[in-house]
């Protein structure tokens, strides 16, 4: 991973990654996915990138939110898959998904992580996290019901995981955390984090740097499957 400041990339031209190229991640990644689910249960990660369809997410000039993302979704399913993982998306083209749907995908698809992906507004990247430690007085009935009231510990360890590999090929300073009050992701019964990109202003987004976005994703998808396997054995 090149250690290159998203501030130094704002001067490149932006562009999104050929369609093309897409495909061919996309048919590798169905490929792997047909693979593992011939031998025995691989970890189950589900990748949900926003918006879709009439729902564009942020817009600045060519670049919209809903394509970057699902861009780099395609790109870490297909590294999951390679590295054995069961990978799948909340989405794998350019629909529109109600929250109800992308949770029930996750619950089908037995997620063991879950990922949302989306553009910001900020320079930073920053970590949403459904439940950091001890919720509030205020959210606790909520979360008595939700997917997320088992799996803060797993939360709070694949944050871990990705701050350091997000830190590490982004610069540690770029990447923050913040709790994320009730939403989708508290009902969702898995690690779960959504993930704000930096903006458009703030970053040169580029196939380039998409594809070292999802690498660093994908390295924090490691570290918690190191971190989970050294727990469980
Ligand atoms: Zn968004």
């Amino acid at each position: 991973m090149k250690k290159v400041p998203l501030l130094l990339l704002l001067l490149q031209f932006a562009h999104i990654a050929a369609a093309q190229e897409t495909d061919y991640l996309m048919a590798a990644f169905e490929g792997d996915k047909k693979l593992m689910a011939k031998s025995g249960r691989a970890k189950s990660v589900v990748i949900d990138p926003g918006h879709g369809g009439p729902d564009y997410g942020i817009i600045k000039g060519q670049l919209n939110e809903k394509g970057v993302v699902l861009d780099i979704a395609k790109r870490i399913a297909a590294l999951a898959g390679r590295g054995g993982f069961r990978a799948s998306a909340t989405r794998s083209g350019d629909h529109l998904m109600s929250f109800a749907d992308r949770v029930n995908l996750s619950s089908k698809e037995e997620a063991d992580i879950f990922l949302s992906l989306h553009v910001g507004n900020h320079q930073e990247i920053v970590i949403y996290v459904p439940l950091a430690a001890g919720p509030s007085e205020e959210l606790k009935p909520y979360l008595a019901e939700s997917g997320q009231h088992d799996y803060q510990l797993r939360t709070a360890e694949l944050l871990k995981s990705m701050e350091n590999a997000l830190g590490k090929g982004f610069g540690r300073e770029r990447v923050i955390a913040k709790p994320l009050p009730y939403s989708m992701l508290s009902r969702v019964g898995a690690a779960a984090l959504l993930i704000e990109l930096p903006s458009f202003d703030d970053a040169s987004y580029s196939s380039e740097l998409q594809a070292e976005i999802a690498d660093a994703i994908y390295k924090g998808i490691e570290n918690y499957e190191k971190l989970t396997a050294e727990k469980e054995s």
